[in-house]
């Protein structure tokens, strides 16, 4: 903006030089045209600076700004805390089929009971995730009026695996 202003300063000049050279007035016009211009250019730019020193005041208080909202998050992460629900609801009971049924009835085999819950299941059960379990015999369970949980299956798994320890 300043070069633009002594741009227009240095063209005046050769304009009134040009016409003090060859006594044409319109050239003097042009100088003062010049010089007007160039005024108003330097007047623009002086604005411009004025401008941008209020705008480098401001982010000066940018910092203390983003202090107070770097400070803030902090308690987010209570927000974030609450532990995924176990599910409340207890899991349908196993749909037994009855050759299933006939090979467990007798067994001792492990299975994993909730307390205040009335499935019996076998390790790595979705629905007792993280759960505290109680180990108890199958046959103990089922006297114990335990179901068989419809998630983990245990009769059908406790089945099979007699049936695979029979043929072994
Ligand atoms: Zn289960």
């Amino acid at each position: 903006m300043i070069l633009a202003a002594g741009a227009l300063v240095l063209v005046g000049l050769g304009l009134f030089l040009a016409g003090l050279s060859t006594g044409i007035t319109a050239l003097y016009w042009g100088c003062v045209v010049a010089c007007v211009a160039a005024a108003a250019v330097l007047v623009a730019a002086r604005r411009q600076i004025s401008a941008r020193a209020a705008a480098s005041k401001a982010p000066a208080q940018v910092p203390v700004a983003a202090g107070n909202v770097a400070a803030a998050p902090a308690a987010e992460p209570v927000a974030a805390e609450p532990v995924p629900p176990l599910e409340v609801e207890d899991p349908p009971v196993e749909d037994v089929e009855v050759t299933d049924l006939l090979v467990i009835v007798d067994l001792k085999d492990e299975v994993l009971v909730v307390d205040e819950h009335p499935r019996y299941h076998v390790a790595g059960c979705p629905w007792v995730g993280p759960r505290p379990t109680i180990p108890l015999p199958l046959d103990e369970a089922r006297t114990d009026g335990f179901t068989p949980c419809g998630a983990c299956r245990p009769d059908r798994t406790i089945a099979g695996r007699a049936r695979a320890s029979r043929k072994g």
